[in-house]
């Protein structure tokens, strides 16, 4: 019963994370011991991923033991940052990155923590042999690697009682999709099979593509960037074998339907339907070969990307959609809507100068009322009027030119974004799993409408990174009596606090400027903000204390001190986007349609219901708070993606942009407390219980305190001093070659 969760975040700047979760509540005691003493281990790596020791040294023995098993090639640099000479020089660090990258060795650990270095280029390490090579071996007996991390998390999912999580993290571009992917893969080919789950594999890896097709798009950092958040649940039944999964989908960056900045794209579907599409699916979307053609494709005016195939993507696409279940029904009520969304882009009006908008293409609204099944002149109307209700009666006030153009606008986001969130709910019902009593893994990755919700939820990434790591593991010291050296880190939860406090924190004076009626605008939102806001040491504006004004500060930006970096923000648009309102005769339009999929996704209920919704900012930091309680009943293990160059070029190494990732994924400081933690730990009972045999005096019971059979029990054992303490519940041991020694001694 144990679900692993696969999780990626977007992120622009100035931090992203993605990750990737494990968890298992029920042992599997029929697993051989060198399985259970291999996952126990590496368990126990993640949790001491920041502590601090002073007397930390890396002794021979280990480092003999975790070079031995390497070829010459494996051994350029140092495979693993602790064992660096100088553990403490940023400059060492990147040189052996740089060294390794130049050999095409793009991962490296920090312990347990996987760095990977994007290289922009397919290497030949992630063949089935590759995969077996990783099956079941023990971490430092092979190359780094993401399969690594991939079977540890299974096995111990499979084997240990206790949740598993690996965060995934680095800027956009740096290969946190790429990552989660390689993840997924790894399972789908090492797992085992029965029939059904075939069916399961092949469903969860083509919902890939799918998801990419409508989610992804080209921007200026990568050609393929995640425009969403997306958490999957995968189940395994009692064999280790996946029968399911479940999708979550968080804010879709809807905007990018209407409008995308210089050199970038809309999401890819629409480029590969115009590019790949037969000529009768064409014909009858009543869609043109040329994206030129076609308001919403050409903002950035990039139509073409040379590192992308459209036509061979539909193909992709198309199959995929088949494979996850969709029928052929459906399929075309789906690029019904896409083409709709197009069309809806070209609806042009006119009625310049303040006059009432007219519509002046009427072939778009033909096509329109046909694709979407709706009555034309009804659309017609709703999309140059607005429905005001005045002393209980309906009035059709109508709409200026721009007015029409930002009502259209919100229409095109809330169907595509409606459609996209039908899509992952229909990939879900393929996935659910009809047995009961079955494990279960999870996954989640993502963008967001604004860059402000990414950087929030960044800090709220790496609270939990602080609160799992850190603040817990010397806690846990401090709990346990162990002596240890403090480390100073910076904790975030300030920022946090400065987001999502109540009343007083950023979301909360954006909501109530939301709700209040009258002259409430985003000018006045910043000045509340600087009412309130005004003197915290994360939050700046252009208006200094003695009344001057700050230099080199818009008058309509805010600045945010986070904990990777400063960001400024200009308010423009905040209130309409936290709105995300669509007026409701275009709603009423939306419930009359007869294509099946919008009548699931424009529900006629949602005309009566008087109730208010949640702003776009407060439903994002519920569905964060969902999302960190979930992370933090996990244990986790991370992957820090990094991006070599801006070019997307392969072979270039840019050590000024790499620097300042080694400086924002907080390694130099992962590296310290790795050195000084304790890699494993274990409560008396349970350690004494697996390992009691190996000692005359403690088997096959021990009558005594159990300290003191641990305690007879490691000296027998021949453990030195300096490798282990007692604390007052479990026994700490630094390394862990003393605990592989112990596990090999069981198995002899
Ligand atoms: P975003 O936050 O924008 O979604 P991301 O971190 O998910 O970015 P990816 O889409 O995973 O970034 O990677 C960007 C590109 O880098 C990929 O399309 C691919 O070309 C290349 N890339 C990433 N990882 C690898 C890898 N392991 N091997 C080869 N190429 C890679
Ligand atoms: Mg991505």
């Amino acid at each position: 019963r144990g679900p692993v969760l696969l999780c990626q975040y977007h992120n622009n700047s100035p931090g992203a994370a993605c990750s990737c979760v494990c968890r298992s509540d029920s042992g599997c005691c029929f697993l051989t011991v060198f399985l259970l003493s291999y996952i126990l281990i590496l368990k126990h790596l993640h949790l001491a991923v920041l502590l601090s020791h002073p007397q930390a040294v890396v002794n021979d023995g280990v480092r003999a033991m975790m070079e031995s098993a390497l070829t010459a090639r494996d051994r350029v640099g140092v495979q693993d940052f602790v064992l660096l000479e100088n553990h403490t020089s940023e400059v060492a660090f990147i040189e052996n990155l740089r060294k390794r990258f130049k050999e095409n060795l793009i991962y490296t650990y920090i312990g347990s923590v996987l760095v990977s270095v994007n290289p922009y280029k397919d290497l030949e390490i992630y063949t089935k042999q590759h995969m077996e090579r990783y099956r079941g071996v023990n971490f430092y007996e092979v190359s780094p690697h993401i399969y690594a991390i991939s079977d540890n998390a299974y096995r111990s999912m499979r084997t240990e009682r206790r949740d598993q999580c690996i965060l995934i993290s680095g800027e956009s571009g740096a290969g946190k999709t790429e990552a989660s992917k390689k993840v997924l893969q790894y399972y789908a080919v090492t797992c085992p099979a029965s029939g059904h789950v075939e069916t399961v594999k092949d469903r969860l890896l083509q919902s890939n593509p799918v998801l990419e097709a409508f989610g992804n798009a080209k921007t200026l950092r990568n050609d393929n960037s995640s425009r969403f958040g997306k958490y999957m649940d995968i189940q395994f039944d009692f064999k280790g074998a996946p029968v399911g999964g479940h999708i979550i989908n968080y804010l879709l960056e809807k905007s990018r339907v209407v409008h995308q900045s210089h050199g970038e794209r809309n999401f890819h579907i629409f480029y590969q339907l115009i590019e790949g599409g037969e000529e009768d699916l064409l014909r009858r979307l009543g869609l043109e070969r040329t994206p030129q053609q076609y308001q919403y494709l050409v903002k950035g005016q990039c139509p073409k990307v040379s590192s992308i195939n459209d036509r061979n993507e539909w193909k992709v696409v198309r199959k995929a959609l088949t494979v996850i279940g969709f029928s052929d029904d459906e399929v075309e009520e789906l690029l019904n809507i896409i083409a709709s969304v197009l069309h809806l882009g070209n609806v042009q009006f006119g009625g310049e100068d303040g006059g009432n908008a007219y519509i002046t293409t009427d072939t778009q609204i033909k096509y329109l009322a046909r694709l979407l099944n709706v009555d034309g002149s009804v659309l017609r109307e709703a999309l140059t009027h607005k429905k005001i209700i005045a002393k209980g009666e309906e009035l059709m006030s109508p709409l200026n030119q721009e007015q029409a153009g930002a009502a259209r606008d919100a229409l095109s986001k809330a169907v595509y974004g409606r459609t996209f969130t039908w899509l992952v709910n229909k990939i879900n019902a393929s996935l659910a799993f009809k047995v009961s009593l079955y494990y279960h893994i999870s996954n989640m990755a993502g963008s967001f409408e604004l860059q402000f919700c990414i950087n929030y939820c960044n800090e709220k990434l790496q609270q939990l990174f602080i609160e799992l790591t850190l603040k817990s593991e010397q806690e846990e010291y401090e709990a346990e009596g162990i002596t240890w050296e403090p480390v100073q880190y910076f904790n975030n939860k300030i920022i946090c606090d400065l987001v999502e406090e109540k009343f007083k924190g950023i979301i909360s004076i954006l909501d109530e400027e939301c709700l209040r009626p009258g002259d409430a605008s985003d000018l006045t939102f910043l000045e509340k903000l600087e009412k309130t806001l005004g003197g915290h040491a994360h939050f700046v504006t252009h208006k200094l204390a003695d009344g001057k004004t700050r230099k080199m500060m818009g008058r309509e930006d805010f600045r945010m001190i986070h904990y990777a970096g400063e960001v400024n923000y200009n308010v423009n648009g905040f209130l309409d986007k936290n709105n995300d309102l669509l007026f409701r005769n275009l709603k009423e339009v939306m419930c009359l349609s007869e294509n099946k999929i919008l009548t699931q996704c424009f529900d006629r209920e949602e005309l009566t219901d008087k109730k208010r919704p949640e702003t776009a900012a407060t439903q994002f930091k519920n569905s964060l708070a969902k999302l960190m309680e979930i992370l933090m009943s996990k244990e986790p293990s991370y992957v820090r993606c990094i991006k070599p160059n801006d070019a997307k070029q392969a072979g270039r190494f840019d050590e000024v942009l790499i620097r300042h990732q080694v400086k924002y994924l907080g390694l130099m400081e992962n590296l310290r407390v790795r050195r000084a933690g304790f890699a494993y730990r274990r409560r008396y009972e349970i350690f004494l219980q697996r390992y009691k045999s190996l000692c005359p005096d403690t088997w096959p019971s021990w009558d005594g305190r159990l300290v003191d059979g641990v305690s007879t029990l490691v000296k027998h054992l021949g453990y030195k001093p300096e490798e282990y303490k007692l604390g007052r519940s479990k026994i700490f041991i630094r390394f862990p070659k003393t605990l592989f020694a112990t596990e090999d001694a069981l198995e002899t």
